[in-house]
Protein backbone atom coordinates (compact mmCIF):
# COMPACT_ATOMS: atom_id res chain seq x y z
CA UNK A 1 0.00 0.00 0.00
CA UNK A 2 1.27 3.77 -0.65
CA UNK A 3 0.06 6.95 1.34
CA UNK A 4 0.52 9.94 -0.78
CA UNK A 5 0.08 12.78 1.67
CA UNK A 6 2.29 15.59 -0.07
CA UNK A 7 -0.57 17.36 -2.11
CA UNK A 8 0.19 20.41 -1.43
CA UNK A 9 4.13 20.04 -2.64
CA UNK A 10 2.22 18.39 -5.82
CA UNK A 11 -0.39 17.01 -6.91
CA UNK A 12 -1.40 13.86 -9.87
CA UNK A 13 -2.98 14.98 -13.36
CA UNK A 14 -6.77 13.73 -13.34
CA UNK A 15 -7.16 11.52 -16.69
CA UNK A 16 -9.36 14.87 -18.10
CA UNK A 17 -6.33 16.93 -17.46
CA UNK A 18 -3.84 14.70 -19.28
CA UNK A 19 -6.84 13.74 -22.23
CA UNK A 20 -7.12 17.83 -22.41
CA UNK A 21 -3.23 18.25 -22.70
CA UNK A 22 -2.48 15.46 -25.03
CA UNK A 23 -5.60 17.18 -26.94
CA UNK A 24 -3.62 20.30 -27.24
CA UNK A 25 -0.52 19.27 -28.30
CA UNK A 26 -1.42 16.73 -30.54
CA UNK A 27 -4.40 17.92 -32.32
CA UNK A 28 -4.65 22.21 -31.58
CA UNK A 29 -0.75 21.99 -31.91
CA UNK A 30 -0.20 24.98 -33.87
CA UNK A 31 0.47 28.36 -32.62
CA UNK A 32 -2.00 31.06 -31.33
CA UNK A 33 -0.26 33.55 -32.42
CA UNK A 34 -0.43 32.23 -36.98
CA UNK A 35 -2.62 33.68 -39.33
CA UNK A 36 -3.79 30.03 -40.41
CA UNK A 37 -6.53 27.61 -39.02
CA UNK A 38 -4.20 26.03 -36.82
CA UNK A 39 -3.49 29.02 -34.95
CA UNK A 40 -7.17 29.81 -34.87
CA UNK A 41 -7.80 26.64 -33.13
CA UNK A 42 -4.75 26.95 -30.97
CA UNK A 43 -6.44 30.36 -30.07
CA UNK A 44 -9.27 29.24 -29.27
CA UNK A 45 -8.50 26.74 -26.82
CA UNK A 46 -6.23 29.26 -25.21
CA UNK A 47 -9.54 31.66 -24.80
CA UNK A 48 -11.98 28.65 -23.46
CA UNK A 49 -9.40 27.89 -20.74
CA UNK A 50 -9.64 31.98 -19.76
CA UNK A 51 -12.87 31.54 -19.86
CA UNK A 52 -13.35 28.88 -17.63
CA UNK A 53 -10.79 30.32 -14.96
CA UNK A 54 -12.59 33.62 -15.24
CA UNK A 55 -15.81 31.77 -14.37
CA UNK A 56 -14.03 30.09 -11.36
CA UNK A 57 -12.94 33.99 -9.61
CA UNK A 58 -16.40 35.44 -11.16
CA UNK A 59 -13.55 38.07 -12.95
CA UNK A 60 -13.61 38.81 -16.55
CA UNK A 61 -11.59 36.66 -19.08
CA UNK A 62 -9.93 39.87 -20.46
CA UNK A 63 -7.72 39.76 -16.97
CA UNK A 64 -6.53 36.42 -16.76
CA UNK A 65 -2.54 36.20 -18.11
CA UNK A 66 -1.19 32.68 -18.11
CA UNK A 67 2.29 32.32 -16.41
CA UNK A 68 4.65 29.73 -16.07
CA UNK A 69 3.43 29.27 -12.76
CA UNK A 70 3.02 30.87 -9.01
CA UNK A 71 6.47 31.87 -8.84
CA UNK A 72 6.49 33.63 -12.16
CA UNK A 73 2.84 34.96 -10.89
CA UNK A 74 4.01 36.29 -7.61
CA UNK A 75 7.66 37.76 -9.31
CA UNK A 76 5.49 39.53 -12.03
CA UNK A 77 2.96 40.78 -9.79
CA UNK A 78 5.29 42.14 -6.93
CA UNK A 79 7.94 43.58 -8.99
CA UNK A 80 5.98 44.51 -12.18
CA UNK A 81 3.52 46.36 -9.96
CA UNK A 82 6.29 47.90 -7.44
CA UNK A 83 8.27 49.01 -11.09
CA UNK A 84 4.58 50.59 -12.35
CA UNK A 85 3.89 52.53 -9.24
CA UNK A 86 7.11 53.58 -7.87
CA UNK A 87 6.06 57.40 -8.47
CA UNK A 88 3.24 56.91 -6.37
CA UNK A 89 5.21 55.47 -3.31
CA UNK A 90 8.11 53.23 -2.55
CA UNK A 91 6.44 51.38 0.47
CA UNK A 92 5.43 47.72 0.58
CA UNK A 93 4.08 45.16 2.83
CA UNK A 94 3.97 41.87 3.39
CA UNK A 95 4.03 38.84 5.80
CA UNK A 96 6.66 37.25 7.59
CA UNK A 97 5.39 34.13 6.03
CA UNK A 98 5.07 33.92 2.78
CA UNK A 99 6.25 31.71 0.36
CA UNK A 100 9.69 32.42 -0.95
CA UNK A 101 8.31 33.52 -4.47
CA UNK A 102 6.85 36.43 -2.61
CA UNK A 103 9.81 37.01 -0.35
CA UNK A 104 12.61 37.05 -2.80
CA UNK A 105 11.52 39.37 -5.13
CA UNK A 106 10.42 41.64 -2.18
CA UNK A 107 14.15 41.36 -0.46
CA UNK A 108 15.10 41.80 -4.48
CA UNK A 109 12.92 45.37 -3.71
CA UNK A 110 14.41 46.30 -1.21
CA UNK A 111 18.08 46.49 -2.77
CA UNK A 112 16.21 48.59 -5.43
CA UNK A 113 15.47 51.22 -2.64
CA UNK A 114 11.70 50.35 -1.74
CA UNK A 115 11.06 49.64 1.93
CA UNK A 116 8.95 46.46 3.14
CA UNK A 117 7.28 46.16 6.27
CA UNK A 118 7.19 42.40 7.31
CA UNK A 119 3.73 41.72 9.24
CA UNK A 120 4.32 38.88 12.11
CA UNK A 121 2.34 36.21 13.06
CA UNK A 122 0.44 35.14 16.08
CA UNK A 123 1.47 31.52 17.20
CA UNK A 124 -0.84 29.93 14.74
CA UNK A 125 0.34 31.98 11.64
CA UNK A 126 -2.67 34.80 11.67
CA UNK A 127 -1.34 38.57 10.91
CA UNK A 128 -2.97 40.89 13.21
CA UNK A 129 -5.18 43.51 11.16
CA UNK A 130 -3.85 45.98 13.56
CA UNK A 131 -0.61 45.90 12.61
CA UNK A 132 -1.99 46.43 8.88
CA UNK A 133 -3.21 49.12 9.48
CA UNK A 134 -0.33 50.68 11.60
CA UNK A 135 2.05 49.58 8.79
CA UNK A 136 -0.18 51.15 6.15
CA UNK A 137 0.57 54.54 5.28
CA UNK A 138 0.27 57.02 2.35
CA UNK A 139 3.85 55.66 0.63
CA UNK A 140 2.30 52.32 0.57
CA UNK A 141 1.76 51.14 -2.98
CA UNK A 142 1.34 47.51 -2.47
CA UNK A 143 0.21 44.43 0.27
CA UNK A 144 1.07 41.03 -0.58
CA UNK A 145 -0.30 38.46 1.44
CA UNK A 146 -1.23 34.94 0.81
CA UNK A 147 -4.51 32.97 1.57
CA UNK A 148 -3.42 29.77 2.82
CA UNK A 149 -0.11 29.37 4.56
CA UNK A 150 1.72 26.10 2.40
CA UNK A 151 3.11 24.45 5.85
CA UNK A 152 0.54 24.63 8.43
CA UNK A 153 -2.50 25.71 6.19
CA UNK A 154 -3.49 29.02 8.24
CA UNK A 155 -6.43 31.46 6.44
CA UNK A 156 -5.53 34.47 6.64
CA UNK A 157 -7.67 37.46 7.02
CA UNK A 158 -7.89 38.20 3.21
CA UNK A 159 -11.47 39.68 2.92
CA UNK A 160 -10.79 42.19 6.30
CA UNK A 161 -7.71 43.21 4.54
CA UNK A 162 -8.72 44.06 1.50
CA UNK A 163 -11.05 46.27 2.90
CA UNK A 164 -8.92 48.05 5.26
CA UNK A 165 -6.52 48.56 2.13
CA UNK A 166 -9.08 50.01 0.45
CA UNK A 167 -10.67 52.43 2.88
CA UNK A 168 -7.30 53.75 3.59
CA UNK A 169 -5.83 54.16 -0.14
CA UNK A 170 -8.04 53.03 -3.16
CA UNK A 171 -4.95 53.18 -4.90
CA UNK A 172 -3.17 50.95 -3.08
CA UNK A 173 -2.85 47.53 -4.30
CA UNK A 174 -3.34 43.97 -3.26
CA UNK A 175 -1.89 40.97 -4.45
CA UNK A 176 -2.51 37.63 -2.66
CA UNK A 177 -0.75 34.31 -3.00
CA UNK A 178 -3.67 31.76 -3.59
CA UNK A 179 -1.52 28.88 -4.55
CA UNK A 180 -2.80 26.36 -1.54
CA UNK A 181 -6.21 27.77 -1.55
CA UNK A 182 -7.69 28.26 -5.37
CA UNK A 183 -9.57 25.23 -5.84
CA UNK A 184 -10.48 24.49 -2.33
CA UNK A 185 -11.49 27.36 -1.45
CA UNK A 186 -14.42 29.70 -3.28
CA UNK A 187 -12.66 33.08 -4.22
CA UNK A 188 -14.21 36.11 -5.27
CA UNK A 189 -11.20 39.02 -5.99
CA UNK A 190 -13.72 41.59 -6.72
CA UNK A 191 -15.47 41.12 -3.57
CA UNK A 192 -12.20 40.86 -1.43
CA UNK A 193 -10.69 44.23 -2.97
CA UNK A 194 -8.05 41.90 -4.52
CA UNK A 195 -6.16 43.47 -7.29
CA UNK A 196 -3.69 41.05 -8.35
CA UNK A 197 -4.09 36.85 -7.69
CA UNK A 198 -1.60 34.11 -8.34
CA UNK A 199 -2.10 30.64 -8.93
CA UNK A 200 -0.73 27.12 -9.67
CA UNK A 201 -1.73 24.48 -11.73
CA UNK A 202 0.06 21.22 -10.28
CA UNK A 203 -1.57 22.01 -7.17
CA UNK A 204 -4.97 21.27 -8.04
CA UNK A 205 -3.99 18.01 -10.06
CA UNK A 206 -2.80 20.12 -13.23
CA UNK A 207 0.30 20.11 -15.33
CA UNK A 208 3.65 21.69 -13.70
CA UNK A 209 5.18 24.88 -14.72
CA UNK A 210 1.73 26.59 -15.38
CA UNK A 211 -0.10 29.03 -13.65
CA UNK A 212 -2.16 32.30 -14.19
CA UNK A 213 -2.08 35.62 -12.81
CA UNK A 214 -5.32 37.44 -12.59
CA UNK A 215 -5.05 41.22 -12.51
CA UNK A 216 -7.53 43.20 -12.48
CA UNK A 217 -8.40 45.59 -15.40
CA UNK A 218 -7.68 48.98 -14.18
CA UNK A 219 -4.18 47.42 -12.30
CA UNK A 220 -1.08 49.59 -13.52
CA UNK A 221 1.04 46.61 -14.30
CA UNK A 222 4.40 46.75 -16.18
CA UNK A 223 5.35 43.50 -18.27
CA UNK A 224 8.25 41.27 -17.08
CA UNK A 225 8.92 38.77 -19.90
CA UNK A 226 9.26 41.24 -23.14
CA UNK A 227 9.19 39.52 -26.61
CA UNK A 228 6.95 38.88 -29.59
CA UNK A 229 4.08 40.63 -27.83
CA UNK A 230 1.50 38.22 -26.81
CA UNK A 231 -1.26 37.87 -24.07
CA UNK A 232 -1.93 41.80 -25.21
CA UNK A 233 1.97 42.83 -24.49
CA UNK A 234 1.82 41.84 -20.82
CA UNK A 235 3.60 38.67 -20.95
CA UNK A 236 5.54 37.85 -24.31
CA UNK A 237 6.47 34.06 -25.21
CA UNK A 238 4.77 31.38 -27.15
CA UNK A 239 1.82 30.36 -25.69
CA UNK A 240 1.63 27.52 -23.69
CA UNK A 241 -1.54 26.28 -25.37
CA UNK A 242 -0.94 22.42 -23.64
CA UNK A 243 -0.27 23.88 -20.37
CA UNK A 244 -3.28 26.29 -20.58
CA UNK A 245 -5.30 23.48 -21.26
CA UNK A 246 -4.74 21.23 -18.38
CA UNK A 247 -4.50 24.13 -15.78
CA UNK A 248 -8.32 25.40 -17.08
CA UNK A 249 -9.96 21.33 -16.86
CA UNK A 250 -8.06 20.97 -13.72
CA UNK A 251 -9.94 23.94 -12.10
CA UNK A 252 -13.24 23.13 -13.96
CA UNK A 253 -13.14 19.85 -12.63
CA UNK A 254 -11.74 21.04 -8.54
CA UNK A 255 -14.72 23.57 -9.15
CA UNK A 256 -17.33 21.21 -10.11
CA UNK A 257 -17.09 19.34 -6.97
CA UNK A 258 -16.27 21.96 -4.34
CA UNK A 259 -18.42 21.10 -1.80
CA UNK A 260 -17.64 17.35 -1.80
CA UNK A 261 -14.17 18.08 -1.87
CA UNK A 262 -14.34 19.97 1.16
CA UNK A 263 -16.49 17.73 3.25
CA UNK A 264 -14.48 15.03 2.32
CA UNK A 265 -11.04 16.81 3.02
CA UNK A 266 -12.70 18.27 6.11
CA UNK A 267 -13.33 14.62 7.13
CA UNK A 268 -9.33 13.15 6.18
CA UNK A 269 -8.34 16.43 8.17
CA UNK A 270 -10.60 15.32 11.03
CA UNK A 271 -9.60 11.78 10.98
CA UNK A 272 -5.58 12.87 10.37
CA UNK A 273 -5.62 14.57 14.01
CA UNK A 274 -7.82 12.85 15.79
CA UNK A 275 -5.20 9.81 15.12
CA UNK A 276 -2.76 12.12 15.99
CA UNK A 277 -4.24 13.17 19.34
CA UNK A 278 -4.89 9.58 20.23
CA UNK A 279 -0.80 8.12 19.31
CA UNK A 280 0.09 10.98 21.07
CA UNK A 281 -2.03 10.31 24.31
CA UNK A 282 -0.67 6.16 23.96
CA UNK A 283 3.16 7.72 23.58
CA UNK A 284 2.72 10.06 26.53
CA UNK A 285 1.52 6.87 28.86
CA UNK A 286 3.61 4.22 27.40
CA UNK A 287 6.58 5.60 26.22
CA UNK A 288 9.87 6.92 27.77
CA UNK A 289 10.86 10.33 27.79
CA UNK A 290 12.96 11.43 25.00
CA UNK A 291 15.66 13.04 25.92
CA UNK A 292 18.05 15.23 24.12
CA UNK A 293 21.80 13.88 23.47
CA UNK A 294 24.33 14.09 26.04
CA UNK A 295 21.11 14.13 29.12
CA UNK A 296 20.33 11.20 30.86
CA UNK A 297 17.04 9.56 29.93
CA UNK A 298 14.15 11.58 32.57
CA UNK A 299 10.70 10.02 34.09
CA UNK A 300 8.01 9.24 32.06
CA UNK A 301 5.99 12.83 31.91
CA UNK A 302 2.22 12.49 31.45
CA UNK A 303 2.00 15.84 30.43
CA UNK A 304 4.42 16.11 28.28
CA UNK A 305 2.79 15.99 24.77
CA UNK A 306 4.55 13.70 22.39
CA UNK A 307 2.86 14.96 19.47
CA UNK A 308 2.24 18.83 19.08
CA UNK A 309 -0.40 20.06 16.12
CA UNK A 310 0.22 23.43 14.59
CA UNK A 311 -2.67 23.35 12.49
CA UNK A 312 -6.20 24.54 14.13
CA UNK A 313 -9.50 23.00 13.35
CA UNK A 314 -12.32 25.30 11.98
CA UNK A 315 -12.85 27.70 9.34
CA UNK A 316 -9.59 29.67 9.62
CA UNK A 317 -7.26 26.47 8.72
CA UNK A 318 -7.40 25.09 5.02
CA UNK A 319 -9.52 21.86 4.85
CA UNK A 320 -6.10 19.86 3.42
CA UNK A 321 -3.11 20.27 5.34
CA UNK A 322 -2.07 19.16 9.17
CA UNK A 323 1.25 20.35 10.11
CA UNK A 324 2.34 18.23 13.38
CA UNK A 325 5.68 17.92 15.37
CA UNK A 326 7.16 14.81 17.19
CA UNK A 327 9.63 16.21 19.69
CA UNK A 328 12.49 13.68 19.80
CA UNK A 329 12.70 12.71 16.23
CA UNK A 330 14.43 14.78 13.51
CA UNK A 331 11.82 15.26 10.73
CA UNK A 332 14.23 13.71 8.20
CA UNK A 333 14.20 10.88 9.90
CA UNK A 334 10.62 10.38 10.65
CA UNK A 335 10.13 11.57 6.72
CA UNK A 336 12.41 8.26 5.22
CA UNK A 337 10.86 5.86 7.56
CA UNK A 338 7.75 6.46 6.68
CA UNK A 339 8.78 6.53 2.80
CA UNK A 340 10.32 3.02 4.08
CA UNK A 341 6.81 2.14 3.95
CA UNK A 342 5.26 4.02 0.62
CA UNK A 343 4.20 7.12 2.78
CA UNK A 344 4.90 10.55 1.44
CA UNK A 345 4.96 13.74 3.24
CA UNK A 346 6.95 16.70 3.46
CA UNK A 347 9.26 18.55 5.94
CA UNK A 348 8.57 21.81 6.59
CA UNK A 349 8.10 23.06 2.81
CA UNK A 350 9.23 20.94 0.01
CA UNK A 351 9.50 24.27 -2.55
CA UNK A 352 12.15 25.27 -0.72
CA UNK A 353 13.89 22.69 0.56
CA UNK A 354 17.18 22.94 -1.54
CA UNK A 355 18.12 26.16 -0.05
CA UNK A 356 19.73 23.71 3.01
CA UNK A 357 17.51 25.79 5.49
CA UNK A 358 17.94 23.89 8.88
CA UNK A 359 14.26 24.83 9.82
CA UNK A 360 11.82 26.17 7.57
CA UNK A 361 11.53 29.83 8.17
CA UNK A 362 7.76 29.49 9.16
CA UNK A 363 8.31 27.56 11.73
CA UNK A 364 10.47 29.84 13.13
CA UNK A 365 7.98 32.94 12.56
CA UNK A 366 5.44 30.92 14.93
CA UNK A 367 8.30 30.75 17.72
CA UNK A 368 8.48 27.10 18.05
CA UNK A 369 11.12 25.92 20.46
CA UNK A 370 13.70 24.09 18.12
CA UNK A 371 12.85 20.72 19.20
CA UNK A 372 9.36 20.86 17.53
CA UNK A 373 10.40 22.91 14.47
CA UNK A 374 13.22 20.57 13.61
CA UNK A 375 10.66 17.90 14.32
CA UNK A 376 7.35 19.01 11.80
CA UNK A 377 5.72 17.04 9.46
CA UNK A 378 3.25 18.19 7.14
CA UNK A 379 0.62 15.61 5.66
CA UNK A 380 -1.79 17.29 2.69
CA UNK A 381 -4.49 16.15 0.81
CA UNK A 382 -6.28 16.00 -1.91
CA UNK A 383 -9.89 15.66 -3.36
CA UNK A 384 -8.54 11.75 -4.37
CA UNK A 385 -6.54 10.83 -0.85
CA UNK A 386 -8.79 8.14 1.19
CA UNK A 387 -9.30 7.18 4.91
CA UNK A 388 -7.37 3.96 4.15
CA UNK A 389 -4.45 6.52 3.57
CA UNK A 390 -4.78 8.15 6.58
CA UNK A 391 -5.20 5.01 8.51
CA UNK A 392 -1.93 3.35 7.12
CA UNK A 393 0.21 6.73 7.88
CA UNK A 394 -1.06 6.74 11.36
CA UNK A 395 -0.75 2.86 11.52
CA UNK A 396 2.87 2.90 10.26
CA UNK A 397 3.87 6.34 12.98
CA UNK A 398 2.54 4.28 15.66
CA UNK A 399 4.78 1.50 15.16
CA UNK A 400 7.83 4.10 14.10
CA UNK A 401 7.60 6.40 17.25
CA UNK A 402 7.89 4.75 20.11
CA UNK A 403 11.26 3.04 18.36
CA UNK A 404 12.58 6.21 16.72
CA UNK A 405 12.08 8.52 20.22
CA UNK A 406 13.92 5.73 21.73
CA UNK A 407 16.83 5.73 19.33
CA UNK A 408 16.76 9.45 19.25
CA UNK A 409 17.86 8.91 23.54
CA UNK A 410 21.64 7.04 22.38
N1 LIG B 1 3.28 30.05 -3.37
C1 LIG B 1 2.92 29.07 -2.54
C2 LIG B 1 2.11 29.38 -1.32
C3 LIG B 1 3.31 27.74 -2.81
O1 LIG B 1 2.94 26.77 -1.96
C4 LIG B 1 4.10 27.48 -3.96
C5 LIG B 1 4.59 26.12 -4.23
O2 LIG B 1 4.65 25.29 -3.33
C6 LIG B 1 4.43 28.54 -4.81
C7 LIG B 1 4.00 29.82 -4.48
C8 LIG B 1 5.23 28.32 -6.07
O3 LIG B 1 4.42 27.77 -7.08
P1 LIG B 1 5.01 27.13 -8.41
O4 LIG B 1 5.48 25.77 -8.04
O5 LIG B 1 3.86 27.09 -9.38
O6 LIG B 1 6.09 28.02 -8.91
Amino acid sequence: MEGYLDNSATTRCTEGVRDAVVRAMTEDYGNPSSQHRKGVEAERVLRTARETLAATLKVSEKEIYFTSGATESNNWAIIGAAMANRRAGTHLITTAIEHAAVLEPMAYLEKQGFRVTYLPVDAKGHISLEDLEEALCEETILVSIMYVNNEIGTIEPIAEAGKLIKARNPRTLFHVDAVQAYGKLEIRPKKLGVDMLSVSAHKIHGPKGVGFLYVNEKTKLQPMMLGGGQQKGMRSGTDNVPGAAGLAEAAREAYAQLEQSTEHLLQLKKRMMDGLKTLSDELSKNGAEPVKRGETAGKPDAQKPRIVIHSEEGDKSAPHIVSAAFPGVRSEVLLHALEERGIFVSAGSACTTNKKVPVSGVLKELHLPKELAESTLRFSFSRFTTEEEIDYCLEALRELLPVLMRYARH
